[in-house]
This record gives structure tokens, C-alpha cells and sequence, in this order.
């Protein structure tokens, strides 16, 4: 990766002395500190107003006790939080995520990269997460629904339209926010729709939300094969996770003549030469809320492989949608060994500094996830401007809105990238483009 300027290795060691134990915090805001160093040779301004310290510096942190019993009457205790990093641009935005890996150091990596993946949407938003080490795995709807108002009770007083606004992210999907809604509106007293995103259709949901995030991860990079003279045309790809962001991302793939050979859960991988069925994986998933392993028995071409590596898998495209460093530099180097040319991230933060590295040495379209996965965030906020204006669009007008926002983030990247000398480093480009518009808000707003 590339060398830290001198100027920002100083206040990357601050944080890492500021937020210790916080590996994967660490890991988000180099990645973005290596970006800067042309930025603030150009505009010292930056510098002298403290502004990458501020951005640092998370606005507030919530960490909240969270009790709640099973259905056998036995006491849980979790713990929930919520990190509203920067409201430069916006109220806090940024989904919720329960899964038992969750500590601060992740809600802060998470928080972190929203701050910049809002930026690049263009959207009034500003950035946050939050979440809770709550395991869903296995629980019970009504389990899940107390866990859930649990949750609410604590966090309710923080949000709000003009404030935060939450969503989802790994673990929470309709059903729960639809706990929360419920919860939210009955203490506050209030109907306020613009206080989550992501909610149910007959309720004030967006349609194309559940589609978004891996829709538009896939026109991303749709656009930047077609910088590559190239398309999804005859494509063999690679989707990880079975989740909401893989599930859409597999649809838009086949939808655009891509055909995507395999996918994952956390005990392993599906591989169909054929091209997966994604209304078996929809069922097994979305309705029976089943395991990926079960595919096999619909499928007998189908291979199941308990524990498989994906990225083993030869493909010409890889859409990592799991979660957080599931590319490792030996993966990213069998990837691009077996032809890989274009990799776009789902997921938050999916390959390691040295996965990254080897994209980057063998020049494929490297789509990060701030840019690449910014579609979530964005059709949120598109639900947001509908619940506005009391109004909801048809799935055409918004899927159309949906598409020119991720033409015009990858735009924006190359854009950038170009300016600064590398055209075609998407990462160069997501958090310059990301940056600049945030400092510049933090400026005018003055010392806070
Ligand atoms: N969790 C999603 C993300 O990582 C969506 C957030 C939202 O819609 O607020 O961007």
C-alpha cells in the first residue's frame, strides 16, 4: 500500500493510541489516510483546522445495556451501540448490525466508511452505525422481536428524521426494523417514517431498497468494465454471502448476461457450473431463512463444499458481499491468477491491506466498498425524500434514480482519480471524492 504522508502518519498514530484494541477502526482510517496526502499538500487549510483529527473523532458514542429473555424465560444481556461519527453533510445514517463479532472497533470502522460512502452519494446525509453483538442465528421470531424492542427502548432517544436515522446491515433486515418502527412509534407517540429506512412496502419502504445495495454495486461495475471497453456479457462470477447484498447482486449479474457460479455462507460454499438459481437461493434464504447447504438437495449438478475457500472458485468477476476482510492477499492473488479482472465490493471493507495491494500491482477495476456498495445508503435516502413528501415512486422510477447515482459516484471516482494522476484507482478516487465534500462542509461550519 502506499506510504502514509509524514504529515498524517503522526495523526494516524494518534488514533491508533486513542482507540486501542480497535483493529478493524485502524484498518478503515488508513486505508483512507493513504489516500490524502496529495489532498492536503494542496489545500493545508485542512491541516491547520484539525480537520482529519475531527473526522476521526467520532461527534458522539452510545453504548447501552440491552436485557431481554428468551422463550424459556432465561435473562440475556447485550450490549448495543451507536456511533454518530460526522453530521457534516447530514443526520447520522448508517444501518445497524447484530452479529456476535460486534464490538466498538467494528461500529467505529463501519461508522467511519459511511461518513464517506454518504458523501459520495451526493444525498444530504451525514454518517453513523450501530448494532448490537446480539446473535440472530437461531432465535425465534419472538425472540428476535423482544431483542429487538429491548434495543429501541434504549436507542429511540437518540434518532429521529433531522438527527439519525438508521437502517439495516448484517442481521437486520425488514422483520427487525419493523420491530423497531413498532417500538419507536409507540413510545415516542409519533408516526415518523424518516426515523429508519429500509421498512416494509405497505408502511413507507422504498421499492428497489431491498434490491439496492447489490444492484448497485453491480452497475458500478458495469461502469467501470465499460471504461474497460468490456461488459458482464458471457462473465463468469463469484458472489460471497447468501444475504441481502449477495442475493441482488447474483439477480443483476444474470440480468445483465453475467452467469455467477457460486456463493457462501459462514459454513461454506454452493458451486453450480450452470449458474446459480437465484429463486432457490431467494426461498431457502429470504423465506425459509435456511443454510446454503440445503441448495444441493434442489440441484443435483449443484456441489456443496463445507468450509470451501470461494475465491478458489477460476470467475472473471468477484463481488465479495459477506462481510469484512473475507479477501486476504493469498485469495486476492488466486483470483487474479485464475483471470480475475474486476473485483467490487458488497460488503464493508471486504479485502485486507494486502488483498488490496495485489489489486491494485495487477491493475484490475478494483471497486471499494464506499463506492461500490453506496447504493444501499443512497436508496434509503431516496426513501427518505418519499417519506418527505408523503409519496412513493414505482420500482422503475426508482431503480432508473438508483442506476444514475452509482453511474455518477463511478464517475466522480474516475473523475478524481484521473485529476490525481491514477486514473482508474477507484480507491484514490472514493476517498478523495468522499473526503472533500465533507471537509469542506466541516469548514464552513466552523469549530465544532
Ligand atoms: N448498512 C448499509 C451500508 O453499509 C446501509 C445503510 C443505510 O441504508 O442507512 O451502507
Amino acid at each position: 500500500m502506499a506510504q502514509l504522508d509524514e504529515k498524517l502518519e503522526g495523526i494516524y498514530q494518534d488514533v491508533l493510541k486513542r482507540n486501542p484494541g480497535e483493529v478493524e477502526f485502524h484498518q478503515a482510517v488508513q486505508e483512507v489516510l493513504e489516500s490524502l496526502g496529495p489532498v492536503i499538500s494542496k489545500n493545508p487549510e485542512y491541516l491547520e483546522r484539525k480537520i482529519i483529527e475531527r473526522l476521526c473523532e467520532p461527534e458522539r458514542q452510545i453504548i447501552f445495556r440491552v436485557p431481554w429473555q428468551d422463550d424459556k424465560g432465561q435473562v440475556h444481556i447485550n450490549r448495543g451501540f451507536r456511533v454518530e461519527f460526522n453530521s457534516a453533510l447530514g443526520p447520522y445514517k448508517g444501518g445497524l448490525r447484530f452479529h456476535p463479532s460486534v464490538y466498538l472497533g467494528i461500529i467505529k470502522f463501519l461508522g467511519f466508511e459511511q461518513i464517506f460512502k454518504n458523501s459520495l452519494t451526493g444525498m444530504p446525509i451525514g454518517g453513523g452505525k450501530g448494532g448490537s453483538d446480539f446473535d440472530p442465528k437461531g432465535k425465534s421470531d419472538d425472540e428476535i422481536m423482544r431483542f429487538c424492542q429491548s434495543f429501541m427502548t434504549e436507542l429511540y432517544r437518540h434518532l429521529g428524521e433531522h438527527t439519525d436515522v438508521p437502517a439495516g446491515d448484517i442481521g437486520v433486515g425488514g422483520r427487525e426494523i419493523g420491530y423497531m418502527f413498532g417500538q419507536y412509534k409507540r413510545i415516542t407517540n409519533r408516526w415518523e417514517a424518516g426515523v429508519l429506512t429500509g421498512k416494509g412496502l405497505k408502511w413507507g419502504g422504498s421499492l428497489v431498497r431491498p434490491e439496492a445495495t447489490g444492484y448497485g454495486a453491480t452497475y458500478f461495475i458495469n461502469e467501470a468494465l465499460k471504461v474497460r471497453k468490456n461488459s458482464f456479457e458471457g462473465k463468469t462470477c463469484l458472489v460471497s454471502g447468501s444475504g441481502n447484498v449477495a442475493i441482488y447482486t447474483i439477480e443483476k449479474i444474470h440480468q445483465l448476461g453475467g452467469k455467477c457460479v457460486a456463493c457462501s455462507d459462514s459454513n461454506g460454499i454452493i458451486v453450480h457450473e450452470k449458474g446459480l438459481d437465484i429463486g432457490l437461493i431467494k426461498q431457502l434464504k429470504e423465506v425459509e431463512r435456511r443454510r446454503i447447504a440445503d441448495y444441493a438437495a434442489y440441484h443435483k449438478d449443484a456441489k456443496y463444499i463445507p468450509g470451501g475457500n470461494i475465491w478458489e472458485v477460476p470467475c472473471q468477476v468477484a463481488m465479495p458481499s459477506a462481510t469484512q476482510n473475507e479477501i486476504n492477499g493469498k485469495d486476492a492473488a488466486t483470483l487474479v491468477k485464475n483471470g480475475c479482472t474486476a473485483v467490487g465490493e458488497g460488503a464493508n471493507m471486504p479485502t485486507t491491506p494486502e488483498g488490496i495491494k495485489v489489486f491494485m500491482e495487477a491493475k484490475i477495476a478494483y471497486g471499494p466498498g464506499k463506492a461500490c456498495n453506496a447504493g444501499g445508503v443512497a436508496t434509503s435516502a431516496l426513501e427518505m425524500q418519499q417519506n418527505a413528501q408523503r409519496d412513493s415512486w414505482s420500482f422503475e422510477e426508482t431503480e432508473k434514480k438508483l442506476e444514475n447515482i452509482m453511474k455518477g459516484i463511478h464517475k466522480l471516482c474516475y473523475t478524481i482519480s484521473d485529476e490525481y494522476g491514477d486514473p482508474g484507482n477507484y480507491v484514490l478516487g472514493a476517498n478523495i471524492g468522499g473526503f472533500i465534500k465533507v471537509a469542506d462542509a466541516m469548514v464552513a461550519h466552523g469549530l465544532i
